[in-house]
């Protein structure tokens, strides 16, 4: 596969998109999408590492998680870590 993130989804539509993934609300088609840009943003990837473990330690994602400047918050750091590639293993 030779597609970047930004052509599959935008982290932004990734980050709103994940809680429907982990709770199989997702059409197909998005699904694909979605594990497209999973597969290739490692912002993305320690973003759905947390949700998950946030999951299984709740059971569900807390609403909180969920509001516009938490998501702001969670791009910022993806873009810090897109700046200092070093730091992403
Ligand atoms: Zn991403």
């Amino acid at each position: 596969m030779s597609a970047r993130p930004g052509e599959t989804i935008t982290c932004r539509q990734f980050v709103e998109l994940a809680t429907d993934y982990l709770e199989g609300r997702l059409a197909p088609a998005e699904r694909e999408r979605f594990e497209d840009h999973l597969a290739l943003c490692p912002g993305c990837q320690a973003y759905m590492d947390q949700m998950e473990a946030t999951l299984r330690a709740l059971g569900h994602i807390p609403e909180e998680s969920l509001s516009p400047s938490a998501r702001d918050e969670l791009l910022d750091v993806f873009r810090e870590w897109r700046t200092a590639d070093r730091l992403i293993e």
